[in-house]
């Protein structure tokens, strides 16, 4: 495997070698573990650069007087037929007592790559970010 900056195809994904992840393979450090995946100096800067285009953070408090609750927390994704592209459920778990969790959900967007033909400089000017 070659170190030297090279294009890929927007969109090529890859497995995190540490926590087995599917990830963009343009990335130099996995989003999930965090772990460095390569040095690459124009791919680290690119995701240096990623803007955050979705962010939804919320709390769930257990109500202290009742009893244990059961949780699932399940992430689905849509294109733009409004179809199904994936649907996981990322966590499970129980809350009782005075127990919260908090929840953070997070799209980041990457600028295009250096010598992918496009410009080199990020924008978001055509991005529809639709909140609910
Ligand atoms: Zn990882």
């Amino acid at each position: 495997m070659s170190v030297a900056s090279r294009p890929v195809i927007p969109g090529k994904t890859r497995t995190c070698p540490h926590c087995k992840a599917a990830i963009l393979e343009s990335l130099s450090i996995c989003p999930g573990c965090m772990h460095h995946l390569r040095f690459d100096q124009d791919a680290a800067k690119r995701q240096v650069a990623a803007t955050s285009a979705l962010r939804v953070e919320g709390v769930i408090r257990h109500p202290p007087l009742q009893e244990a609750w059961e949780y699932f927390v399940v992430i689905a994704v849509r294109n733009d037929r409004g179809e199904e592209v994936t649907r996981q459920v990322v966590n499970v778990g129980s809350l009782a007592g005075t127990e919260k969790r908090t929840f953070t959900l997070s799209v980041e967007v990457l600028p295009p790559q250096a010598g992918s033909g496009q410009s080199s400089k990020p924008s978001l000017g055509g991005a529809q970010v639709t909140k609910r």
